[in-house]
């Protein structure tokens, strides 16, 4: 598909109201084009966020106190997925500069819970052990989100969705490793 053809046809506005904006969950997951939500989570309005490694930047912690704080969202979901390049990355010790912004924060939550490259017998074990150290800085921040969810009405969950399978699927993470 040619983008630019696309974005510069010319569509009639709809002249409708937008609808309201009430996700139903937060979603930290990998930019990876194989991760595709609305078959993942059928019937789910998803508030995404995403980068590689599907890792907790400063700004995407932001977004998820944006979305628990203003839209009410209760639920948060850091969704790894097998076949992850960054995660990939990490354990092959890839040092690319162009791409240690998304690698730091992978080696950061994997040196915190104890692990190394060589701790896993398979890729999926390290994307499963990445969610979960995302999803317990998420819990262990000092933020909004963090405090919502020790107060309990917030949940977090670390889950991995295996983009191999003829119909996708999502585990959680803990029962990978
Ligand atoms: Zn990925």
């Amino acid at each position: 598909m040619d983008l630019h053809q696309f974005i510069s046809t010319p569509k009639s506005p709809s002249g409708s109201e937008p609808p309201e904006h009430s996700p139903d969950v937060v979603v930290i997951t990998c930019a990876d084009a194989r991760v595709k939500l609305q078959e993942l989570l059928p019937g789910l309005s998803t508030f995404e966020i995403r980068v590689a490694g599907n890792s907790v930047s400063p700004g995407a912690l932001s977004s998820i106190n944006y979305a628990v704080a203003h839209l009410g969202v209760q639920q948060v979901l850091v969704l790894g997925h097998t076949s992850c390049g960054a995660v990939g990355a990490w354990c092959d010790g890839i040092a690319d500069q162009h791409l240690l912004d998304f690698i730091k924060p992978i080696e950061t939550v994997m040196s915190a819970a104890g692990y190394r490259p060589t701790s896993f017998e398979s890729p999926t074990q390290a994307a499963a052990a990445n969610a979960i150290g995302q999803a317990e800085l998420i819990m262990n921040s000092d933020s909004r989100v963090g405090e919502m969810i020790k107060e309990g009405s917030v949940q977090v969950l670390a889950a991995v969705a295996d983009i191999s399978a003829s119909s996708p699927t999502i585990l959680p993470a803990s029962s990978l490793i």
